[in-house]
């Protein structure tokens, strides 16, 4: 009898013990991250005022896998290895000939894949003897998760929370205060940044931007303070690829391995985790046909209509220049549900990988993405995250093209995170309210025109 697989686990000591790092199997090296200042290269020096000298090295490593220290892996291992499903249900649901598989990350106790590297950056900043460290969060996943490893590693944690987002999601902000830390609607009379912002407008709502320049601020001027991003870097994804090197365990111990990899992408995390250890395949030419695809929102879609050039990571311009897929950095993305998706910039290396043809992006509207969603809660039952609807949109597409066309495909997305804590943008897709914006092509033409001019580039 063919054992038809549900959920395909790994054992405790199965868990990697080091993490995959992309870096040295690129075709050629990636541009080199610049000083804002100066347009110069950035040198490790630059960093050490915010980030502990482990990261930053991380950042730019040319050794191919990194062990996890010890201490990591214990705390991995209240939910990792994590469970990678076969969607029967789906599947059946769907009439697809297609084998569909997700990789669940919603196991972790925040719920989604974004403690993966929180851990691993709060024991790091422990290690170099930092007591404190300040971030920014939107829609609270990434606060939620840095709160969780700080708290487990003894560290105070001050987290700046867009106020709009602070207002409209309490739960997120009560699980912070839970974990111990400090959670503060941002703009805030804190920092000099927030002060500025509400002297000029006492009621604003806040922006992801804002936030960032108060975490920032608040590191470099505490000495024991140091400052930790969720996304975007490319430490924080080698930390991710936890994600990827499972499955393709996991898939290998049923004799599948993937021809389609999709992940959903705001700054680039959870789908770098997922897809690093098989785009490295397929750059080292072992399976050179894989299909790798980002999914973005229609409404921010850095990858799918975005420049690849030189750009800030936020809106004030304090943080280094980086190389990557943009929208400008002071564009302001329609505040669709999948808050974790509204980023104006990428992943240096996704970018670059999307630039030289191995990856593609593709992207939704917000009503599509919920259909899907809704879908996929009523035959696989779980109630995903509104960013992660997106990598389900994709996937379901691929499927009904896989029975139109006959194919057998062998599908996987990352489920990065359920949304039990996102019933209100459910709510909105049933009461009709969810606006399908139109793809704000004035206003990214506008801030593309305020790139910055860099010396030299
Ligand atoms: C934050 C978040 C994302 C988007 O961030 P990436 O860094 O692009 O992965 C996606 N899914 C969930 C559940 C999130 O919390």
């Amino acid at each position: 009898m063919v054992c038809m697989h549900t959920k395909i686990l790994l054992d405790e000591d199965q868990m990697p013990r080091s993490w995959y790092n992309i870096l040295p199997d690129l075709p050629s090296p990636l541009d080199p991250p610049l000083h804002p200042a100066t347009g110069k290269p950035l040198v490790p020096e630059d960093l050490t005022p915010i980030f502990p000298m482990e990261l930053i090295l991380q950042e730019m490593s040319s050794k191919r896998t990194i062990d996890i220290p010890a201490e990591v892996q214990d705390v991995l291992r209240l939910w990792r290895p994590s469970p990678l499903y076969r969607a029967h249900r789906l599947e059946k649901h769907l009439k697809t000939p297609a084998h569909i598989y997700y990789k669940y990350e919603g196991v972790s106790p925040p719920g989604s894949h974004k403690p993966n590297t929180a851990v691993p950056q709060a024991y790091y900043n422990m290690k170099a003897g930092i007591e404190r460290i300040a971030t920014e969060t939107g829609a609270g996943q990434w606060g939620s998760a840095l709160a969780f490893a700080t708290q487990i590693f003894g560290l105070e944690c001050t987290i700046y929370m867009v106020r709009s987002s602070y207002m409209q999601k309490p739960y997120r902000k009560s699980m912070m205060q839970v974990w111990g830390a400090e959670c503060i609607p941002s703009p805030s009379t804190k920092t000099k940044a927030g002060t500025a912002v509400l002297q000029k407008d006492p009621e604003t709502t806040g922006s992801l931007g804002i936030a960032i320049s108060e975490a920032v601020e608040d590191a470099a001027t505490h000495g024991n303070t140091n400052y930790s991003l969720g996304s975007v870097l490319n430490h924080v994804c080698l930390h991710q690829t936890v994600v990827g090197l499972e499955c393709r365990e996991q898939l290998a111990s049923v004799d599948e391995y993937p021809d389609v990899v999709i992940g959903c992408v705001g700054g680039g995390s959870n789908f770098a985790g997922i897809s690093f250890p098989f785009a490295g395949d397929k750059l080292k030419g072992t399976h050179k046909e894989t299909e790798i695809i980002a999914v973005e929102p229609a409404s921010c879609p850095t990858l799918t209509k975005g420049l690849f050039t030189y750009d800030y990571g936020d809106v004030a311009g304090l943080t280094p220049l980086l190389k990557m897929f943009t929208l400008g950095h002071d564009f302001v993305p329609p505040s669709i549900h999948a808050g974790g998706l509204r980023y104006h910039g990428d992943n240096p290396t996704i970018s670059r990988l999307v630039y030289d043809g191995v990856m593609k992006a593709v992207s939704y509207h917000q009503s599509e993405v919920f259909d899907a969603a809704q879908t996929f809660a009523r035959t696989e039952g779980i109630i995903v995250a509104p960013e992660t609807s997106h990598a389900v949109r994709a996937t379901i597409d691929e499927a009904i093209r896989c029975r139109k066309s006959g194919e057998t495909k062998t599908i996987l997305f990352n489920c990065s995170g359920h949304g039990n804590f996102d019933m209100s943008a459910y709510d909105a897709f049933y009461s009709k309210q969810l606006v399908d914006y139109e793809y704000p092509e004035q206003l990214i033409r506008e801030s593309l025109s305020r790139l910055p001019k860099i010396p030299g580039v």
